[in-house]
């Protein structure tokens, strides 16, 4: 384990008129989260499951471009929403339509058509599929819990991914949708300015205006906004923030860690990586996720691909 406490470089990147948010971009976000993960489970102990994975965000991708028109905030609704400095997605957190079930539905369906994937998976979809049919009540509660990022004792751990997948689509469809009516300042610490979403990990960029400056990736919507570094993602201190990387590991990867909190994310260094991506890199990357935990740090949310139990 080493670790570096990098400072002083920081504030003379944070210029002003760099925009603080960027919403997904519907071309790439998922195509490049599942080439990404190809990639890395290439060199990874996890290459199985990075496959897996790679499936299933290649239905999303599927999904996500043959969507029809989905059921969001009004203009109205967004600008009220944005007036009390509110995240104008945030509402769908607990109250979704109808339109993330049939997502499931049609992202099951996919998964399940591919040859690849194991049995025990193919299972675990089909699982899912008939409690879609017999009980979306369950489902949609199961969704509550990992929003909450509080799994649902009835659910196994291993549906996770694929409910979160659904949400992932619905979300981000959305905040695509709000297009320049989105917002364009961070807001409340912490979560997501368009859905209220926790960050999954920070990227720092290259290129353009935005080089060296650091963007967390929301877990549901992928929209990216910009936090000062070195700052506890979780809750905002500057003071105890240490960052750690496995050693003779890649160098693109560090852990972020706080010493007020006890919390921790990853932050990725486009610079040493240029194909790094939240999302996948942050799966990827689970032997620093171990070692910080022998550290006695905590992972403040899970990966949307990986849910693990909780001591
Ligand atoms: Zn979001
Ligand atoms: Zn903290």
């Amino acid at each position: 384990m080493q670790r570096v406490l990098p400072r002083g470089e920081i504030e003379g990147l944070e210029h002003t008129r760099v925009p603080s948010v960027y919403l997904p971009e519907p071309r790439y976000v998922f195509k490049e989260r599942a080439a990404r993960l190809r990639q890395l489970a290439a060199e990874s102990s996890i290459d199985s499951y990075l496959h897996l994975m790679a499936c299933v965000v290649d239905a999303q991708d599927k999904v996500f471009n043959s969507l029809t028109a989905i059921t969001g905030p009004t203009y109205e609704q967004v600008t009220a929403s944005l007036k009390h400095g509110l995240p104008p997605l945030g509402t769908y957190l607990k109250s979704r339509n109808p339109d993330w079930i049939n997502i499931l539905h049609e992202i099951l369906q996919h998964v399940s058509s591919i040859d690849s994937i194991p049995a025990d998976s193919k299972s675990v979809v089909s699982n899912i599929k008939n409690t879609l049919e017999s009980n979306p009540d369950l489902i949609n509660k199961f969704a509550d819990s990992l929003i909450n990022q509080e799994p649902d004792e009835q659910m196994s751990l291993a549906w996770a991914p694929f409910i979160m997948a659904a949400l992932q689509v619905y979300f981000t469809s959305m905040a695509i949708g709000l297009g320049e009516n989105a917002p364009s300042e961070s807001g409340t610490f912490g979560v997501c300015p368009c859905c209220g979403g926790l960050p999954v990990a920070s990227v720092v960029k290259i290129g353009g205006s935005s080089a060296g400056r650091r963007y967390v990736t929301c877990s549901l919507c992928s929209t990216e906004w910009h936090i000062v570094r070195v700052t506890c993602t979780h809750c905002e201190n500057t003071e105890k923030v240490l960052y750690h990387a496995v050693e003779q590991g890649n160098e693109a990867i560090r852990a972020e860690s706080c010493g007020s909190c006890g919390n921790y994310r990853k932050i990725f260094y486009k610079e040493k990586d240029h194909n790094a991506e939240a999302v996948a890199d942050d799966l990827a990357s689970i032997e620093l996720d171990m070692l910080m935990g022998q550290e006695g740090f905590y992972r403040i949310n899970d990966n949307p691909l990986l849910w693990l139990p909780r001591d």
